[in-house]
């Protein structure tokens, strides 16, 4: 693998959870691959650990600090420093600074019930609206087609223009958005390999051509595993209770207990995450 990542020389990853709840079993899935991935490359890979509190309204300090006990708990230790996103707006802002300057964003003043839950349909694009309090800030995404080969599921092809129009950076009420503060970190972080579930599967399109705008050379690699499911079918989720690191510890469960539980529930054993970590941290 490391032939797809130039620079630096070796594995840059990270864990970063958003902390607007505690550490469920998705979240341990996910430190599972990561840190095993992070640690089959090579004594001098990276997990760092970053805490994705960009949206204010929705995130809880205590929350924060209970994941990150949890995940000690857990037995997962992190290198380097941590950081918060709440701490790092300069960087947005200069990001975005950037693209401004390119004549690439413009003020967007919609609200979410007048977008809905689909794809920006560029309403504000020409309006020449003066960024304000009450406006938010978009990207201009242009009409390509990204390509990415997932270290899991291989060749990707996606549409970003199409699946959700230009992108928000920061939002009406002064926060960023988990997608343009993710590029920003991501590169800024030197991150060469993001490693996260399934279900963030369509972001990827749109966050590496955002990578490539606000200056990017080359976009990180992208391994999306498994979800956790209730059944074959069915996604398992916080509401599906026992599914809380703090309520099975309460419950005397076992750190490594708990591990086991996260990967059977994503239908692996631990020997089958070794193994598949194994293969793609092989430099
Ligand atoms: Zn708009």
């Amino acid at each position: 693998m490391r032939d797809r990542i130039p620079h630096p020389e070796f594995l840059i990853t990270r864990f970063a959870p958003a902390p607007t709840g505690y550490l469920h079993l998705g979240h341990v899935l996910n430190a599972i691959y990561v840190w095993d991935i992070a640690r089959a490359s090579g004594p001098d890979a990276q997990v760092l650990l970053r805490i994705e509190d960009h949206d204010r309204m929705r995130c809880r300090p205590e929350f924060g600090a209970a994941l990150l006990e949890d995940l000690a708990w857990l037995g997962f230790a992190a290198d380097g420093e941590l950081t918060r996103q709440s701490e790092r707006s300069a960087f947005y802002e200069r990001a975005l600074d950037g693209l401004r300057a390119r004549g690439l964003t413009y003020a967007c003043d919609c609200s979410r019930t007048d977008i809905g839950s689909g794809r920006y349909p560029g309403t504000c694009r020409d309006k020449n609206l003066r960024e304000s309090d009450g406006t938010g800030v978009r990207v201009r995404l242009d009409s390509v087609v990204e390509r990415f080969d997932d270290l899991r599921l291989g060749p990707q092809e996606q549409r970003p223009s199409e699946q959700c129009g230009d992108l928000l950076a920061r939002d009406r009420h002064g926060n960023w958005t988990y997608q343009f503060a993710v590029v920003v970190d991501d590169w800024l972080q030197n991150v060469n390999l993001v490693i996260r579930g399934e279900d963030l599967l369509d972001s990827t399109g749109r966050q590496i051509q955002l990578s490539r705008l606000v200056g990017r050379e080359q976009p990180p690699a992208f391994l999306h595993h498994e979800l956790l499911m209730k059944t074959a079918a069915q996604k398992l989720s916080k509401s599906d209770g026992d599914t809380g690191v703090r309520d099975l510890r309460a419950k005397g469960w076992s750190a490594e207990a708990v591990i086991d539980r996260a990967t059977s529930l994503a239908g692996l054993s631990r020997e089958d995450v070794r193994l598949r970590t194994r293969m793609t941290g092989r430099p």
